[in-house]
């Protein structure tokens, strides 16, 4: 029997999903979607629909510039937005709110910009192989700028962190830079972050979270993590395509050059040369993806809306069911830690004799949505010996039956394929 306080913060899944007018399609006749790709991108609830398409239909001016009644109320809209993500992240200064296209954008800025402010030659960045490309590619690139070098933390047998070989990448003290994700988006592994960061901190590193994947699952307060930069993607958090936001610490942003000169993130210009704004505007320049900022906006209103500890209870039920179901298919393997108190609800799974992408073709007849590929996660696969693996990642508005479904059909085409 659940307790009171389970009962009374209990998720109600279906009023839920129908806030997602995607999900009531059907994708071939008579076959219902069932998602289970919203790593890759999470569907749109009705207030982030309304919210862009209010903007694009009443108010689409552009914001800071005009002193016209929809101008105002464009930038009112954009600044409110700014406000909430801050808000959201536990964050009082919004200025230290960066708008960016994604995670990758973000990433990128931290390290071409606070990169050539304070890397030189013979320091070192802190990755490991768990890291998506847009956690790992810009490291490498101002790494080669630099002159510096990339450490690689040890993964266990389970593919997580090896905190004794941290602390032995951190012992000569040059180590300016550790990037760590909150989750990866292939085994869903979560880090140990705080433990990671106090440890950078002890040594004098940086630190940068790319929390792509774990805020669409996990609420952040930046500020009580000490964290020096945070990386996020709206398209993952239930908000539109194309924005993304960059939290840093102000005393860095405000020492760091922008990377994209322009509009907006000048205060005056010469013939010479130019002044830089303020935060956040300095790394601001050009007009600013308006309807996207307000969509992430109300993506954030709708993430707020809901009782957080509901939300984690649900998604914990639905791995746990999931590693059951998917564990007890003959030839699976599914990737990562099988501690489900340290990962969150992504499955990368390799099923013997099928093809990843065969897998995701074949599922698709029975309308499910995963995803086959390295995931933008090469160094993972290489570390694990294989050249792709499968991935069903789960989101708020799945379901148990959902679930069961996905191993059904997955019974079903090991089936066929042995047949062959
Ligand atoms: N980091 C992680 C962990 C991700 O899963 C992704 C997207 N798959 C990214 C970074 C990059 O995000 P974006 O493509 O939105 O910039």
């Amino acid at each position: 029997m659940a307790t009171i306080s389970e009962s009374r913060s209990k998720l109600d899944v279906s009023n839920l999903r129908a806030e997602f007018p995607a999900l009531e399609q059907e994708v071939h006749p008579g076959v219902a979607l069932r998602y289970f790709d919203s790593a890759a991108t999470a569907l749109k609830p009705r207030a982030v629909i309304q919210a862009v398409n209010e903007y694009l239909s009443s108010y689409s001016a552009n914001v800071h510039r005009g002193l016209h009644v929809l101008s105002e109320r464009a930038t009112a809209a954009f600044e409110e937005a700014r406000e909430k993500v801050a808000r959201h992240l536990g964050v009082t200064d919004a200025a230290q709110i960066i708008f960016t296209k994604g995670t990758t954008e973000s990433v990128n800025l931290v390290a071409r910009s606070w990169g050539r402010l304070a890397l030189q030659p013979g320091d070192a960045i802190v990755l490991s192989e768990l890291e998506h490309h847009a956690n790992l590619v810009p490291w490498q690139m101002i790494a080669r700028e630099r002159g510096a070098t990339l450490r690689y933390v040890d993964l266990t047998e389970d593919l997580e962190w090896d905190l004794d070989s941290y602390d032995r990448l951190l012992a000569d003290g040059r180590v300016k830079m550790v990037a760590v994700t909150g989750m990866s988006n292939v085994t869903g592994g979560r880090p140990p972050v705080e433990e990671i960061i106090r440890r950078a901190q002890a040594a004098g590193a940086r630190t940068l979270l790319d929390g792509a994947q774990s805020l669409a699952h996990d609420r952040l307060d930046a500020a009580r993590l000490g964290v020096d930069f945070v990386a996020f993607s709206g398209h993952k958090v239930f908000g539109p395509t194309g924005i993304g936001v960059l939290y840093g610490k102000r005393k860095l942003l405000e020492a760091m050059e922008p990377i994209l000169g322009g509009g907006n993130m000048v205060l005056r210009v010469t013939r010479e040369g130019a002044e830089w704004n303020d935060l956040p505007d300095k790394f601001e320049g050009g007009t600013q993806p308006i309807a996207e900022v307000i969509g992430l906006g109300a993506a954030i209103d709708f993430l707020e809306s809901l009782d957080a500890d509901a939300v984690a209870r649900h998604e914990r039920r639905l791995l746990t069911h999931a590693h059951e179901v998917l564990g007890a298919i003959d030839g699976m393997r599914i990737l990562g830690t099988s501690n489900l108190e340290r990962k969150g609800p992504i499955l990368g799974f390799t099923l013997e004799g099928a093809h990843p992408h065969d897998l995701s073709q074949l599922l698709d007849r029975f309308g499910v949505a995963i995803r086959a590929g390295h995931h933008c996660a090469m160094p993972l696969h290489d570390r694990i010996g294989i050249p792709a693996s499968a991935r069903a990642s789960l989101a708020l508005y799945n379901t148990t039956e959902e679930v069961d479904h996905l191993a059904r059909s997955l019974e079903k085409i090991r089936t066929m394929l042995r047949r062959r």
